[in-house]
This record gives structure tokens, C-alpha cells and sequence, in this order.
């Protein structure tokens, strides 16, 4: 298989070649084409086999330089944040899309700035993403799509309560994606309450 056989914009083809990718990894080959179908999945997969681009293609093919947030990712740690964050950047450099990490540890005056000159896709950990949401700083009512990455992580860390509130908050007819390397029944439990009609893909 190839990029070129997915349905993308040249746009994120463009990137995709920058980036020096020559082939899907088996969880892209599986996961993009399901995800710009429009339906929610979970992919069981460990770090290091292209989750990251596994989302963030259909993602940054899907979001508008409209300057509200669309997309929230929420991952367990700041480093990940940063580090997905900065691959969307990359998948979207041939085009005008703005995205934010935002974590604890960091000034959230900088980040409020930032959130208000316009920002399209947010990347957090759950607890400064639910502070931003208590001071108004980050709204979504123009979320069409939240991803859950390593949620298995996010459990361990005490997050779920955090997660399960911003979904709370999120459109009912989003696209809810989530990635994780175990399927523990927390988990189970949160995607049966969360998402409609998953497609399960492991890798
Ligand atoms: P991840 O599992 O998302 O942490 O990705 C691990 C590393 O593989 C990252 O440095 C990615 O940029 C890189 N990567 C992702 N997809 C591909 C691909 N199709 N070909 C080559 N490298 C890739």
C-alpha cells in the first residue's frame, strides 16, 4: 500500500514526503481509511508504530483554518503533548492550521494568549485542559473530533474522572478516537459510554 492511495489532499501528501515517510505503518494502513470514514475507533497499539500519523492525517485532512477549536487531544504527560503537537505540525505544514499543546507546568497567561489569537487543534493533558475550559479560555462547541491517546496511561495517572467531564462537554455528534496499548475494563468502560459504534483495530 501507499500514501497516494488514500483519499488526502496533496496538501498532507506533500507533508507526508517532507517527513520521509515512503509507506503506511499496518495501524495507518488500517486506521486512516475507517477514520476519514467518519467512524469512531480504537487502535491497540504501542508507541513507535505510527499512531500519531494514524490520526493526525485524517485529522489535519479534516480541520479548517477557521480559527476555533475543532480537534482536542488528550494525552497522560506534557512531554506528549508536546511531541504530538509538534507531529501535527508537521502534517500540516503545507497548510494554515494552528495547533496548540497546552499542560500543567507551563504560564497559562501564554497559553490563553495563544488561545486567543485562534487555534484549531488542541493537544493536553486532561487537567489543564479542564482548567481551560473552568476559565472560559478554551471552548468547544465547534469540536467535531476528540482523540484519547495512550488512555491507558491517562488511567493510571488518575485522569478518567478529568476525561469522562470533557466529554461531557463535547458535541454528541463528534468523532471520538482512542489509542491505547492495553484494553483495561476502566477503559472498556469509558469507550462503551463514550463512543458509537467503535471499530476495533490492533495491531
Ligand atoms: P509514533 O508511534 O506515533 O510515536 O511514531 C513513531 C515514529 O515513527 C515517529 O518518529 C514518526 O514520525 C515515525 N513514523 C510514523 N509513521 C511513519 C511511516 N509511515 N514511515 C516512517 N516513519 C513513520
Amino acid at each position: 500500500m501507499n500514501f497516494e492511495d488514500f483519499s488526502i489532499s496533496t496538501n498532507v501528501k506533500k507533508a507526508i514526503k517532507d517527513m520521509g515517510f515512503e509507506a503506511p505503518s499496518p495501524i495507518q494502513e488500517k486506521v486512516i481509511p475507517e477514520i476519514a470514514e467518519g467512524h469512531d475507533v480504537i487502535g491497540q497499539a504501542q508507541t513507535g508504530t505510527g499512531k500519531t500519523a494514524a490520526f493526525g492525517i485524517p485529522l489535519v485532512d479534516k480541520v479548517t483554518n477557521d480559527k476555533h477549536v475543532q480537534a482536542i487531544i488528550l494525552t497522560p504527560t506534557r512531554e506528549l503533548a508536546i511531541q504530538v503537537s509538534g507531529e501535527l505540525q508537521k502534517l500540516s505544514q503545507h497548510m494554515n492550521v494552528r495547533t496548540l499543546p497546552v499542560y500543567g507546568g507551563q504560564s497559562i497567561g501564554h497559553q490563553i494568549k495563544a488561545l486567543k489569537r485562534g487555534v484549531d487543534i488542541v493537544v493536553g493533558t486532561p487537567g489543564r485542559v479542564l482548567d481551560h475550559l473552568r476559565r472560559g479560555t478554551l471552548k468547544l462547541q465547534n469540536v467535531h473530533t476528540v482523540i484519547m491517546d495512550e488512555a491507558d496511561e491517562m488511567l493510571d495517572m488518575g485522569f478518567i474522572e478529568d476525561i469522562e467531564s470533557i466529554l461531557k462537554q463535547v458535541n454528541r455528534d463528534r468523532q471520538t478516537l482512542l489509542f491505547s496499548a492495553t484494553m483495561p475494563f476502566p477503559i472498556r468502560k469509558l469507550s462503551n459510554k463514550y463512543m458509537q459504534k467503535p471499530k476495533h483495530i490492533s495491531i
